[in-house]
C-alpha cells in the first residue's frame, strides 16, 4: 500500500474493530492503480454516520445528509462515507434520497464509471465487480451497468466523464459514447455550479484538446453556458499545442482569445458560469497582459500592473502564440522595478494636497498616477523632493487641460 493509504490504516483499522467494514474507494484507488499523485484518500463503510462519530473523537459533519463524515486522525483527514444507494432520481440530477445500506456491492453499483467503482481493503486487496482493471488497462471509459440508466439517474456524469478523458486521456467506451451524444440534453437539468466544476478540471487537464473535441462533437457543449455559437471557436481551442494549463484563468483566457470575448465581456460571461470575482479579474488581467504580449514583450509598467505571478502567467501562454517565454527577463525586470505598489511612491495623495492647499478632486489622481508611471518606468527618482517638485510642472499641465 502507498504511504497516503498506510497513514489511514489505523481509521481502517478502529472502525473495524467496532465490527463494520472499511474499504479504500473512489478517486484515490484509480490514481493509485495508475500510478498518479493522489490527492484525498476516501473511505467508504458500513457503519452509519452516527456510528462513525461514536468511534472517532474527532470529527466533523460535512454532509451527515449524503453519510459523509470527516474524520480528523494525526494531521490527515479522511471522508468517510456510509455505503449508500441513491434509489429515486426523478429530475436527472442528484437523487431524491440517499438510502444508508450495509452492502459493498450496492454502493459500488451506483459509481459513475467503471475505473471509479473499486474498493481497496486495508490487506491490499483490490474489489472490481466491474472489470475496471480492464478498462484501467485499456484506457477505457466505461458507465458502471446500463449508460442510458446512469446518465438519466445523474446528467453531471456525462460532464465528469468528459473531464476524465481529460485528465486520463481515456476513450470512452462505445456505448458509453453513444449514450452521451444521445442524452447530452439532461444536462440542461444540472446546475451550473456543478458544471462549472467540472469544466474547470476539464480545463487542466493533460488531454484537454481531446475532452473539449468530445465536447462538442456529442454537443455537451451547448449546456455549457455562453458556449452554444462558439462550437468552432472550441473547436479551434481543441487544435491548439498540446500544453496544460497551469490555472483555470490561463486556460479561460486563451479560450476567450479563440472566441473572440473581449475585455468588457469576459466579466459578463464568467458571471453566467458563476465564477468568482477574483477569477474574473484574474483573467482579465491575463487577457490584458496576453493583447499586450503579442505585440512586443512585457515592460516594467506592464510587469508592475500585472504582478509578477499574472506576468508569468502570460509568459506561460506564449507558446499557444509562437512566441518564446521570457521568463528570466520577467523575473529581472520586477526584481529591478522601483516599486512594487503604488503606497511605495515616496509621495502620497495628503502630501500633495498638503503641499498645493487644494480640494481633492480629478487632479490629484491624475497627478499620483503620472507620478507612478514615470517611477515605475525609472523616469523619475523616488525621492520625494524629485516627485513634489515633478507634480508642480504636472499640475501646471493638469489645470490648463
Ligand atoms: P478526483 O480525483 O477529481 O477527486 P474522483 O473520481 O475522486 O476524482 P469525486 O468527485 O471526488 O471524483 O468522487 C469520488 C467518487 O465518488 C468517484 O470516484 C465516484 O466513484 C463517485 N462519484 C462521484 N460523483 C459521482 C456521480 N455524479 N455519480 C456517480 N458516482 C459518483
Ligand atoms: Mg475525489
Amino acid at each position: 500500500l502507498p504511504k497516503e493509504f498506510q497513514l489511514a490504516l489505523p481509521v481502517m483499522a478502529q472502525i473495524e474493530q467496532a465490527g463494520f467494514e472499511a474499504y479504500f474507494v473512489g478517486g484515490s484507488v484509480r490514481d493509485i492503480l495508475l500510478g498518479h499523485k493522489i490527492h484525498d484518500v476516501d473511505i467508504a463503510t458500513s457503519a452509519f454516520p452516527a456510528e462513525i462519530k461514536a468511534i472517532f473523537p474527532r470529527t466533523i459533519d460535512i454532509g451527515i445528509e449524503h453519510g459523509t463524515v470527516l474524520v480528523l486522525h494525526q494531521d490527515n483527514q479522511y471522508e468517510v462515507t456510509t455505503f449508500r444507494t441513491e434509489s429515486t432520481y426523478q429530475d436527472f440530477r442528484r437523487p431524491d434520497q440517499v438510502e444508508f445500506v450495509r452492502s459493498l456491492t450496492e454502493d459500488l453499483k451506483r459509481r459513475d464509471f467503471t475505473i471509479n467503482a473499486f474498493a481497496l481493503k486495508d490487506d491490499g486487496e483490490i474489489i472490481d465487480l466491474f472489470d475496471g482493471l480492464m478498462d484501467l488497462q485499456e484506457h477505457v471509459l466505461r458507465a458502471v451497468g446500463n449508460p442510458h440508466e446512469r446518465f438519466h439517474e445523474d446528467a453531471l456524469r456525462m460532464m465528469r466523464g468528459l473531464r476524465f478523458v481529460s485528465q486520463l486521456g481515456f476513450a470512452f467506451e462505445i456505448e458509453t459514447f453513444d449514450a452521451i451524444n444521445e442524452n447530452h440534453a439532461l444536462l440542461e437539468k444540472i446546475s451550473v455550479e456543478r458544471i462549472y466544476v467540472e469544466f474547470s478540471k476539464l480545463l487542466l487537464g493533460k488531454f484537454r484538446n481531446q475532452a473539449i473535441r468530445f465536447l462538442v462533437e456529442t454537443e455537451c457543449y451547448l449546456y455549457c453556458p455562453g458556449f452554444r455559437y462558439y462550437g468552432e471557436a472550441l473547436l479551434r481551442f481543441a487544435d491548439l499545442k498540446p500544453i496544460s494549463f497551469a490555472t483555470a484563468a490561463q486556460g479561460w483566457t486563451v479560450l476567450f482569445e479563440q472566441m473572440g470575448i473581449g475585455q468588457n465581456l469576459i466579466r459578463p460571461f464568467l458571471k453566467k458560469w458563476k465564477a468568482s470575482n477574483d477569477l474574473i479579474q484574474e483573467v482579465q488581467a491575463l487577457h490584458w497582459g496576453l493583447k499586450v504580449r503579442q505585440e512586443q514583450p512585457l515592460k516594467s509598467w506592464e510587469i508592475y500592473q500585472l504582478g509578477l505571478e499574472n506576468s508569468l502567467a502570460v509568459e506561460a501562454l506564449t507558446p499557444f502564440y509562437n512566441l518564446v517565454p521570457a521568463e528570466t527577463e520577467v523575473k529581472d525586470i520586477y526584481a529591478a522595478l522601483p516599486i512594487k505598489h503604488l503606497r511605495e511612491l515616496a509621495i502620497n495623495g495628503n502630501d500633495l494636497l498638503q503641499k498645493f492647499k487644494l480640494k481633492p478632486g480629478k487632479w490629484l489622481k491624475e497627478v499620483l498616477s503620472q507620478l507612478e508611471y514615470l517611477v515605475v518606468t525609472g523616469s523619475l527618482a523616488n525621492d520625494d523632493t524629485t516627485l513634489l517638485a515633478k507634480a508642480e510642472t504636472l499640475l501646471a499641465d493638469v489645470k490648463q487641460d
